[in-house]
């Protein structure tokens, strides 16, 4: 990495993808400066992160090495150039970073997912204007998500930005935590002055994603990556599956296709809400399939049982629902009265045929 990178610059007008890398966590001075080097060698990669305190599900995992690491994240700042970035979660962490020259703090996905935490850090943080990313909690609750931004805020942070790193989720078993791409485009929707970033490494827990999914978040208009590397993934103390070395990494980076610089914020917003629109008329065209399913079983039953086809008396009545309930969600009585009786039309013809 040659010159050096602004960050606070880049929070006021990020037009530059922001790319940053390192290892899932810090495990040993050799494996860190050696991820750093290869690292150094990818112009776009301007942050080095690595994780020092590991929030681990089971109690007996690897739970970061602690403060030595972060005395070999300022080694390899020093010789390489980059700012370094690493996860806080309790104020101690806070304190710890600070006292070592890290550059830029992250909230984890479980810490924002609960506000005494998320309280505790922004009261600890009041009078350090720090740039801090705060990850998505790991349930889809976007007002979770904007609930800690405005307790950062409050505490006077001004370089606040976002990094969506996927939902746990039950049934998707294509990535570890599923994206849900609606949340981080609601989230700029509501806060344009948060500058929102891509984990694609969490999202997709494992090396064979990563491309095409970094290519989906570009799509939607991200403003940079944070991606885990490693010199040596397979060997990795965490998230080895997920972890890539930076030869890899360079690679994926000059693959994606850079479809439109984000220049103007309005047009960003805008682009967001009509992909919105495109994915809440793909549910509604499934519903409606799923509707008419429903209504041919409707007229099987009704012929089986010779019960005639239209009854009125039940369609005045649900009609007349219909559009109360409309109108109550703020939609035109006019419009919702027209929308059902195409509908209605559509099933009557479905079931006289
Ligand atoms: C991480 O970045 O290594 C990490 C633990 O992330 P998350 O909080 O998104 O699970
Ligand atoms: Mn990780």
């Amino acid at each position: 990495m040659s010159e050096s990178f602004d960050i606070r610059r880049w929070f006021k007008n990020p037009e530059e993808l922001l790319v940053i890398s390192g290892p899932c966590s810090v495990e040993t001075r050799e494996q860190l400066m050696t991820t750093a080097k290869g690292l150094s060698e990818i112009d776009k990669v301007k942050v080095l992160r690595g994780g020092i305190w590991k929030p681990r599900t089971r109690p007996d995992a690897f739970e970061g090495i602690g403060e030595e690491g972060l005395r070999w994240m300022k080694e390899a700042k020093e010789k390489y150039g980059f700012l370094t970035m690493t996860e806080v979660a309790v104020p101690d962490h806070v304190n710890l970073a600070l006292k070592n020259g890290i550059d830029i703090l992250w909230l984890g996905a479980r810490t924002v997912a609960n506000p005494f935490s998320v309280q505790e850090l922004a009261d600890c943080l009041k009078g350090c204007d720090i740039p801090v990313f705060v990850k998505n909690p790991i349930a889809p609750d976007l007002k979770l998500w904007l609930g800690a931004f405005e307790r950062l805020g409050s505490a006077g942070l001004t370089c606040l930005g976002g990094i969506h790193r996927g939902f746990s989720s039950y049934d998707d078993t294509r990535y570890r935590n599923a994206p849900v791409w609606e949340i981080p485009v609601e989230l700029k929707r509501l806060r344009p002055d948060i500058q929102i970033i891509t984990d694609v490494s969490h999202i997709c827990g494992c090396r064979e994603l990563l491309q095409e999914v970094a290519q989906k978040a570009l799509d939607f208009g991200t403003l940079g990556f944070m991606i885990e590397s490693h010199c040596d993934p397979e060997k990795a103390l965490t998230d080895a599956n997920q972890q890539i070395t930076p030869e890899s990494l360079k690679k994926a980076l000059n693959h994606l296709v850079i479809k439109k610089r984000v220049v103007d914020e309005d047009e960003f917003v805008l682009q967001n809400l009509r992909k919105e629109i495109d994915i809440i008329d793909d549910e509604l065209l499934n519903l409606l399939a799923k509707r008419m399913n429903v209504s041919e079983k409707i007229g099987e039953f009704k012929k089986e049982h010779k019960v005639a086809v239209l009854q009125m008396d039940r369609w005045s009545k649900v009609l007349e629902d219909h559009i109360n309930k409309g109108v109550n969600l703020g939609l035109d009585e006019e419009s919702v009265k027209d929308i059902f009786e195409i509908i209605h039309k559509d099933s009557i013809k479905k079931q006289l045929y």
